[in-house]
């Protein structure tokens, strides 16, 4: 079988070490010496200030929405995993949905001030596949109307615009790092602040609140991590070169072997570094998207619709809306295997299929 994804696993006995370092300091969560260790890792690779680690990218959603006392209507996109919308929504907030752009598969930036109401406090979006948005336009409206911006970059992990993280913009930014993601401490989050007082608070948020021993200075919540997490992470951070390398060298043979095939990429961020954390195709029609998944079938392949169904048409708690690119892309768009392990002749099979379902 070729799954769709597959967890990077460092070697046992490295991840062994780290548990002989827990059971030495005996300090299992709360903050405990490896999860600050990573902290600074991260920051220190990452080229930012801080980094909070917490204990999962939807978690790190919800504080954010939370540390800037959002309680109206949030500008998102409809083309995203659904923790985007659902963290709104939790955290007592209305989504309202902007179409995409039909080559970044991002919000559409010249849509969102159409969105704007008197009742808009912000702009969730996300770096689709790790590509960033349109961030400076984004910038330039919630300047001009004094909003909030938030950037779930969830898969967006390394990804630099001439040099500058991909987590220094807005007023948040959060990553995920879950086990299927690029890099990962089996479950996991980080959260980045531009202003100082702002991370100061979502630090405080992680802790229930806490102001100090007995003394509290916000409406907090658990979302720390454990030592154990943290020891994940700092042994897959020795790896992350060398996953970067791989999925690069995997990605350059899926598009030398695609290149005769009639598929589409979305199109990347023109001054941003790639990360190579997915590899989406879109194909002519959903037709053609749907017998390419019965000859995977049929073959063991996994590949998956990633993003499909629109979330603006998708959830129990929100009202159906259509969205004319949104709902094209999602019917047409595929996410082929991409991991660690991934073989060259994998990729020549996948591609065989895609290619042999054209003629
Ligand atoms: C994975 C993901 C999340 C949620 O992250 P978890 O760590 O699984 O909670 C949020 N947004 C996007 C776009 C994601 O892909």
């Amino acid at each position: 079988m070729i799954p769709v994804t597959k967890p990077f696993l460092p070697p046992q006995n490295e991840y062994r070490a780290y548990l002989d370092k827990i059971w030495e300091s005996q300090w299992l969560t709360n903050m405990g010496p490896l999860s600050k260790e990573l902290e600074l890792r991260l920051a220190n690779h990452l080229r930012v200030n801080e980094a909070l680690f917490v204990t999962n990218g939807t978690i790190a959603l919800q504080m954010a929405i939370k540390a800037l006392d959002l309680t109206g209507e949030v500008i998102t996109t409809p083309f995203s995993f659904i923790a985007t919308t659902s963290s709104i929504v939790w955290e007592g907030c209305r989504p309202v949905f902007v179409d995409i752009d039909k080559e970044s598969l991002n919000i559409d930036a010249a849509k969102i001030e159409a969105a704007i109401t008197s009742k808009t406090q912000a702009i969730l979006a996300t770096h689709v596949y790790g590509n960033p948005c349109d961030v400076e336009k984004i910038q330039a409206i919630a300047d001009k109307y004094n909003l909030k911006v938030i950037y779930d970059g969830a898969h967006a992990f390394g990804v630099k615009i001439n040099g500058k993280s991909i987590f220094e913009y807005g007023d948040i930014s959060t990553c995920s790092l879950h086990a299927t993601k690029l890099y990962h401490s089996v479950e996991g989050g980080l959260v980045f602040a531009k202003r100082k007082a702002v991370f100061k608070k979502l630090k405080s948020i992680r802790n229930f609140g806490f102001a100090g021993p007995e003394a509290f200075d916000e409406l907090g919540i658990n979302g720390k991590n454990s030592e154990f997490h943290a020891a994940m992470g700092l042994v897959n951070f020795k790896y992350i070169d060398k996953i970067h390398q791989k999925r690069k060298a995997l990605t350059e043979k899926y598009d030398t072997l695609l290149s005769e095939a009639n598929v589409q990429k979305p199109s990347w961020y023109q001054e941003a570094t790639q990360n190579y954390a997915y590899y989406p195709i879109l194909l002519d029609s959903e037709k053609y998207l749907l017998k390419i998944l019965e000859k995977f079938k049929k073959n063991n392949i996994q590949a998956r619709r990633y993003f499909y169904p629109s979330l603006a048409n998708s959830t129990p708690y929100l009202p159906i809306q259509s969205f004319e690119v949104t709902d094209d892309i999602a019917k047409r768009v595929l996410c082929l295997p991409l991991f660690y392990d991934l073989m060259s002749k994998d990729i020549k099979v996948i591609c065989e299929i895609i290619i042999k379902t054209f003629k």
